[in-house]
Parts: C-alpha cells; sequence; structure tokens
C-alpha cells in the first residue's frame, strides 16, 4: 500500500516549480492532493491533470498566500472536497533581489507576507483539522541559517523566520502528535532562481557538488518528511542544499 493513501495534503503555491513537484510525489506516494496558485490557473490545471492521469487525486484552489481570507478558505475547501487534512506543506515564497537600502516598503511587505504572515495563516487554519499523525512542512531556505550573497536581504529575514517558526511551533503542537518541520532547499532549478545566468554563478559556488539540485530532490525529501518513518522528527531545520551550507 503506498506510504500515504487516505491522507490528504495541502501544498501552497504547487503550480509551478518546488511545489509542483511536492504536490505530483505526495500523489504518487497515495495522497489526495490540494494546490494553491495565484496567476498559473492553467499550469495548476497541469499538475492536476498530471496526478489524475496517474491514478491519483488532485483539485487546484486559486489563492494569494498574502491573503488570509483565501488562505483559510484553500484550507476549508481542501477539508470540504476531501474529508480531512493530514500534511500542509508551506511551499508559496517569493524573493525581490535587490541591495536592501533600494527595496521599497511595497516590495518588503509583499515578501514578508507570502513568506511569513502566509505561513502563519495556512498553518493556523490547518491545524484546526489536523490529528493526530499530522504533518506541517516548512519550505525553507538554506539562506534561512547562513548567508553568502548579497541582494536577498529581506528574504533570508523572512526564512529565518520561518526557521524559528518551525522550532517553537514544534513546541506547542507535539504533545497531539504533529510534527513541524523545515525542509531548507540550496539552489534548486526554477522559474524562481534558474539554473543559468549570472544569478546562479554565485550559488553554485557555494555549493559542495556544484550543481543545482532538482525539485525532485526536494520532493523526495518532504515526502519522506510526510510519511510514518519522520514520526520522531520535529522542530529540525533540515537541509537539501547541495552542501552550500556545509
Ligand atoms: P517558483 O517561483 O518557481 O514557483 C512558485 C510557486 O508558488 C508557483 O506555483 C506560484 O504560482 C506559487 N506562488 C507564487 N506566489 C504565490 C502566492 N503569493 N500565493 C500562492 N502561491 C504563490 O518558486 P520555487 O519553486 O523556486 O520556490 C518554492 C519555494 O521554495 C519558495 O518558498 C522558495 O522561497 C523556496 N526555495 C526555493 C529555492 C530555489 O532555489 N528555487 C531555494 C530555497 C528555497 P503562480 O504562478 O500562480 O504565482
Amino acid at each position: 500500500m503506498a506510504i500515504l493513501s487516505d491522507k490528504t495534503a495541502l501544498v501552497t503555491g504547487g503550480s509551478r516549480g518546488i511545489g509542483a513537484a511536492i504536490a505530483k510525489r505526495l500523489a504518487a506516494d497515495g495522497a489526495s492532493v490540494a494546490i494553491t496558485y495565484t496567476k498559473g490557473g492553467d499550469a495548476a490545471a497541469r499538475v492536476v491533470k498530471e496526478i489524475e492521469r496517474a491514478g491519483g487525486r488532485a483539485i487546484a484552489i486559486q489563492a494569494d498566500a498574502a491573503d488570509a481570507d483565501a488562505v483559510k478558505a484553500a484550507v476549508e475547501k481542501t477539508v470540504a472536497t476531501f474529508g480531512r487534512l493530514d500534511v500542509l506543506v508551506n511551499n508559496a515564497g517569493t524573493a525581490i533581489p535587490k541591495q536592501f537600502e533600494e527595496a521599497t516598503l511595497e516590495e518588503l511587505d509583499r515578501v514578508i507576507d507570502i513568506n511569513v504572515r502566509g505561513t502563519f495563516v495556512a498553518t493556523q487554519a490547518a491545524l484546526k483539522h489536523m490529528r493526530e499523525g499530522g504533518r506541517i512542512i516548512m519550505i525553507g531556505s538554506c539562506v534561512g541559517e547562513r548567508m553568502m550573497t548579497p541582494g536577498l536581504v529581506p528574504y533570508a529575514a523572512t526564512k529565518g523566520a520561518v526557521k524559528m517558526f518551525t522550532q517553537g511551533l514544534s513546541r506547542e503542537v507535539g504533545s497531539r502528535g504533529i510534527t513541524v518541520n523545515n525542509i531548507e532547499p540550496g539552489p534548486i532549478d526554477t522559474d524562481l532562481n534558474p539554473a543559468a545566468g549570472d544569478w546562479a554563478v554565485p550559488q553554485l559556488a557555494n555549493t559542495a557538488l556544484k550543481r543545482y539540485g532538482h525539485v525532485d530532490d526536494v520532493a523526495a525529501f518532504v515526502a519522506f518528511v510526510a510519511g510514518p518513518e519522520a514520526s520522531y522528527i520535529t522542530g529540525a531545520n533540515l537541509t537539501v542544499d547541495g552542501g552550500t551550507n556545509a
């Protein structure tokens, strides 16, 4: 039997990149999966179709992580559709690379609202439905631990916040048998962080493996943390970063 059969997962920002890979992997492991997106309705529909063609169950919900009501509604729709919620993957995230002193207040708010506030809101809403064995999984970043390059100051600060949110929350919900963990990717080839181009050069140099990672590298790790064999892992910050933080 698939390790996540009878489980339901919600992956925020699941229409492209790391989130789409996580959604497909959790579905392949047997979970019913809901994904959220903002603008990429077609891409989200393709993820759903791909999961359904493989015999799985999935829905896509438009919900901007910065819109608290939309995020709460997405959680409720997931539960209404599949009857339960076992795994929340807080993947929706963004970066606006530039020198800190040049960032506008609107840009700072946007990064904080998606990466931190959206994560808080989704997690609160999800916890209302989670039972023993529940899994809250953040997609943080290796730059939430250590910073090697300029231009990502607010982004790194939000990922540092996600790290401490993980550790703190693990202490509150552990007695309910719910784990809270933070997966910290290094450079992963996506639209947000393409492996080709000037921006990639310093990131590659900082990896021990001298290459970018693939979205499936992150998805496999998330699937493990979502599964029954990870039941004694909580409050942990787990890098999948090619040795960037080694
Ligand atoms: P992408 O930009 O490639 O994909 C982002 C996904 O999130 C899309 O499905 C997008 O949907 C959705 N999304 C974007 N903004 C929002 C929003 N406000 N609300 C809901 N959904 C949204 O990003 P990645 O896959 O690269 O990144 C995913 C996560 O991984 C982020 O948290 C990022 O910080 C983290 N990460 C990524 C790394 C990398 O190297 N790629 C490294 C470390 C961490 P739509 O098209 O509809 O907007």
